[in-house]
């Protein structure tokens, strides 16, 4: 029954599940996101990400910066820690470490076989949850299959996809609307192909779960339509999640939040404005759960 219906994007479906701290945490119990950068030319989007997980309320946030792109990261990171990873070296330690309960690859991060084989090895290793966006879709096109058998062997929904309709269509090639024109539709068939939350970006962006769960976003605006809002939406939906809330909660969330930001920023935003103006909603939406 749940399979076939579809709610539109609305606080009272998640707002209960928004992360609270307890009195007595400490910043590692806040949860703590890791946030894969580029290298030296593409590190912005990655902080962009980074700033949006933190903003979110995770305790903690760290951008894992190729040794090129070190001196680049730490020049405009201030609350955000840094830690060296060269496509995946010393990962291991770095996770065992620091436990990140999330993280976020593929903002700027590089297209090709490198990306594929951090992204396939960090779903066989790495507890917690990931966001898959950007360059990680990307470097799967034309060989789908590869991630598919890898998210179908999670025992659990732990994977959000985050495509905008041209990253859907590397993915999920057949699922096109000549062939299926319900983009709701198109969401709930990856969902469920991919074992992974799929939330397919646009002016109608929709969220969709393996089990059949879906929403649809109506709070978008055009405004969103901006060099690295896509990029920002990965790390509140990470930041969410790395602080336990459930990932199709947390993706119907950040969605929301992302365009409620939008709103309240107005004519002129650049994705740089949205992580703080996404804090401002959710303590908002925080008010209005304890009232
Ligand atoms: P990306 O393409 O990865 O930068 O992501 C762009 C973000 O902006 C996504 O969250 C989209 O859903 C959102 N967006 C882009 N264009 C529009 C639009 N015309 N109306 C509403 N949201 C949009
Ligand atoms: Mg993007």
């Amino acid at each position: 029954a749940i399979a076939s219906r579809c709610f539109e994007n609305a606080p009272g479906l998640w707002r209960d599940q928004l992360p609270s701290p307890d009195v007595d945490t400490h910043k590692y119990r806040r949860g703590h996101a890791a946030v894969f950068s580029g290298g030296a030319t593409a590190t912005g989007a990655a902080r962009l990400s980074a700033m949006a997980a933190a903003r979110s309320g995770a305790g903690a946030v760290t951008v894992l910066s190729p040794g090129e792109a070190l001196a680049a990261n730490a020049a405009h990171l201030t609350s955000i820690m840094l830690s060296r990873c060269d496509h995946g070296q010393d990962l291991a330690d770095f996770i065992e470490a620091r436990q990140p309960t999330a993280f976020v690859i593929g903002p700027g991060f590089g297209i090709g076989e490198k990306t594929r084989t951090l992204a396939l090895d960090l779903l066989d290793k790495a507890s917690g949850h990931f966001v898959f966006d950007a360059d990680t879709i990307t470097s799967f096109k034309d060989k789908p299959d590869m991630l598919l058998a890898a998210t179908r062997r999670l025992p659990e929904v732990r994977l959000v996809l985050t495509p905008h309709e041209g990253e859907f269509k590397r993915l999920f090639p057949d699922l096109d609307a000549e062939a299926m024109p319900s983009k709701l539709e198109r969401a709930r068939a990856a969902a469920a192909r991919a074992n992974a939350i799929i939330i397919y970006k646009g002016a109608d962006t929709v969220i969709a779960a393996p089990d059949g769960r879906a929403v649809i976003n109506s709070n978008g605006t055009p405004l969103l339509a901006t060099a690295g809002s896509g990029d920002v939406l990965a790390g509140l939906n990470a930041g969410l999640m790395a602080q336990g809330m459930a990932p199709f909660a947390a993706a119907c969330a950040a969605v929301h939040i992302h365009g409620a930001a939008a709103h309240a920023l107005g004519l002129g935003l650049i994705a740089e404005d949205l992580p703080r103006a996404a804090g401002s909603v959710l303590a908002s939406l925080m008010e209005t759960a304890e009232e």
